[in-house]
Parts: C-alpha cells; structure tokens; sequence
C-alpha cells in the first residue's frame, strides 16, 4: 500500500529529505502531506493516514472544516490586516467571545502559544513593579514547556530547550509538578509574583496532577498576591471535555494563555486576564503587529462558534474517553505497555522502552501520532469532531503496530 518515500524506508534506509537552505531545527519524519479532510491525510503518493495528532493539537476541527474554509475565503475577500492603530470589529467580537468561554475580564491576541506566554510573563512583571519587588520570582514547574523566546524557554523545565541560551532570563524558579508542599514551602519567599503552570503537561507527556492540586495552586496564590497563569495552548478550547482544564476544579486563575486549536492552523494566540492582572497594561506596555488582525480573528471566531454549536466539548470527553477505553482494551495488557492515561482528546500510551522510529512505525500502518517523552511516549491530539468508528480505527492501527514490536 505505502509507496516510495515510505518503501525506502521499509528497506531500513531512511531517507535523507534534507533541504540544504532550511535551518536544521527539525529531524523531519519520511512523508509530506499534501491534502486533507476531516480527520483524514494523503501524502505526495496518494496514501491515506488517519490524523490522531492534529498538527500537534492545532486542527482542533480536523483539516478542510466548510465552517473555517467559508470564513477564511469570506475574510479573505473582505479585508486581511488593518492596523491595531484601528478599532478591529473581528477582534472586538472575538474578544467578547473568548472572555466568556474562558471566564475572563479582557484578552491581548498575539501569534503563537510562545508570545501568548510572553504576555503572560510581561504581567507577571508589571505586577511586580505594582508590588516594588525588584528582583521578581515567578515559580514554573519542573518538566513544563512554555515556548522557544528566551523568556518562554527560561520558564520551560526542560533542560534540552534552553541547552546553549545561557544566560536565561531569571525569574524562573523551578519546583516539581502536582506537588503543592513545594510551593507551599516558597510561601516564605517575598519575591515571588506569579505562578505558571499547564493544567496537564503536554510536551512531558500528558502529565495528569492529582485532583485538588490546581485549587490548592488557586488558594495558594489568593493567599500570597501570586497571580496564576495558566497555559492552556495544548490543553485549551474544549480538547479535555471543559473549555479550558482548569474548568475542571471550577477554579479562575488570573491568567490565561491559549493559541494551538484556537486558529486551527491559522497562527493567534491569547492571554486573557481577569481582575486586578486584567488593567495592568497601558497604552504604549504591549503590542504586536500581526496580533488579532481580522483575519485570524474571524477565524477563531469561527473555530469557538462551531465547537459550541457542535456541542464539541462533551464531544470530546465522551469520544475521547471511549478511544481511552478502545485502547486500554486492545492493548492494555500488552507487556510493555506502562500506562494509558489522559482526559478527553489528550491521550498518552507509556512504554517500558523506546522503540526505534516509532512513529514511522505507525506511518507506515497509516496513523499519525507524537511521540515524546524521549521515545517512550505515544502522544494523540485528534480533531475533537473524531468520531467513534475513527477512534476504533486508531486503537486498531495502535494495537498492529504494538504488537509488532
Ligand atoms: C506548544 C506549546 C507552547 C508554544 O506554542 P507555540 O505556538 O509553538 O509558540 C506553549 N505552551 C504549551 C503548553 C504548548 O503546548
């Protein structure tokens, strides 16, 4: 069935898609996608893969949606880029929308999840000077990615991204995750200003805190004039059965961060804010050319407006909950099958060991997965419109791929 650049790859010889005029940032898999549909991909060969990664949660509608097409070819006609020198409709509209599906007061739309953070940090600092603390500490947690800018990979526990930016940008203390003696024990410090935190760690391999733990950071925080980012870029609009999984523990944190699902491939980012943390900015403090132009905007308009009018939110705990159990019962009991765990459309399988190329393994049966975790990790990020017969599918594609090896 898979030809060409998979078959060279079947006779054990990867090939070498190298283009010499582009940075070495990526180790790229051995297909290109050139069309799809749903949750569907077809490669350059006409190959068909069922999509259970969604451009690492981006297409959180799945690819080709009539819904974001119609919008961006209306939008495109109509008008791309104005200036936030000018009151943008799209924008304002979006703005009103996303406040209330994320329970806050007022939104800065940015690019990408990284300048989203970045925002979040600069608050983070604006507090500080509010508080005349000079030397702030914003407490992060140990296995959390935030983004590649020098403050987001400074915020990031994870030694691999900031290997070779020395010097970072300091404000970061790093304590273990889903751990709240750790904060609590920070409690002491007077310079501590903010916490950020992914309610469930998506780059570490969908890393689930106990119950209770997010509330507690929320106590925690009131207690001491912390204000709490949250991180929702992986995690946010509707993917883990709540709009955003900090909904889960009915808490309100004092900032939020989206992007990934929120333009569904078309770049924006958001960090909202509610409370004293949503006045902090003044005219002249943050800004950013492209952010909420009426373009992306319309978008993710369109992206929020279909996932409510769908009922796409439940959709995902319930379809997600029953590929869980689809794979739990295929390959649960595999020997070397550690763990299978998530909440909703944020599913991890844990290995004993890592495979090599694993996820050209499952190129190769026509699945599109993540895998991380330093190879041990099978990560999926379905289209949360997935339906029941494709999630069977998967666990299927998982379970001849598993038992393979
Ligand atoms: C992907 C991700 C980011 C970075 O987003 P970019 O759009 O790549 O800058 C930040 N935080 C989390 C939790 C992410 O998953």
């Amino acid at each position: 069935m898979f030809k060409n650049l998979l078959d060279k790859f079947r006779k054990d010889k990867l090939p070498p898609i190298l283009v010499p005029q582009l940075m070495d940032t990526y180790t790229r898999l051995p297909v290109s996608f050139v069309r799809g549909e749903g949750s569907r991909l077809w490669d350059v060969d006409g190959n068909c893969y069922i999509d259970a990664l969604g451009g690492i949660a981006v297409t959180i509608l799945g690819h080709s949606h009539p819904a974001i097409s119609e919008t961006i070819s209306l939008q495109a006609n109509k008008l791309l880029h104005v200036s936030n020198l000018f009151h943008i409709q799209e924008q304002a509209q979006l703005a009103s929308k996303f406040c209330s599906i994320a329970q806050m007061d007022k939104v800065f739309f940015a690019n990408s999840g990284a300048e989203a953070n970045e925002a979040a940090i600069k608050l983070a600092r604006l507090h500080a000077t509010k508080r005349n603390i000079a030397k702030p500490v914003v407490v992060a947690m140990q296995g959390s990615f935030h983004g590649r800018s020098l403050a987001t990979l400074s915020a990031s526990g994870n030694k691999r991204v900031q290997q070779g930016f020395v010097p970072l940008v300091d404000d970061f203390e790093h304590i273990k995750f889903n751990d709240i003696d750790a904060l609590g024990a920070l409690a002491a410090n007077n310079n501590v200003v903010a916490v950020i935190l992914e309610p469930i760690q998506g780059e570490a391999g969908i890393v689930i805190p106990d119950e209770g733990y997010l509330r507690a950071v929320r106590d925690l925080c009131a207690e001491h004039d912390w204000l709490m980012i949250v991180d929702e870029v992986q995690s946010g609009l509707g993917r883990t059965g709540k709009w955003f999984a900090y909904q889960h523990e009915d808490i309100l944190p004092d900032i939020v961060t989206s992007a990934k699902g929120l333009g569904n491939g078309i770049p924006i980012g958001a960090c909202a804010a509610r409370g004293k943390a949503a006045d902090l900015f003044s005219p002249g403090d943050h800004a950013s050319t492209f952010g909420g132009n009426p373009f992306s905007s319309s978008v993710a308009l369109t992206v929020i407006n279909t996932i409510e009018s769908d009922g796409l939110v439940l959709a995902a705990e319930d379809v997600g909950e029953y590929l869980k159990r689809q794979i739990q019962h295929r390959v649960g009991t595999l020997s070397g099958v550690v763990d299978i765990r998530g909440k909703g459309m944020m599913l991890a399988i844990e290995l004993d060991s890592s495979p090599a190329n694993l996820a050209t393994k499952f190129l190769l049966k026509g699945l599109v997965v993540n895998v991380t975790g330093g190879g041990r990790i099978i990560r999926l990020l379905p289209a949360i419109n997935l339906t029941r017969d494709e999630a069977v599918e998967i666990a299927t594609l998982i379970h001849d791929v598993l038992i393979e090896l």
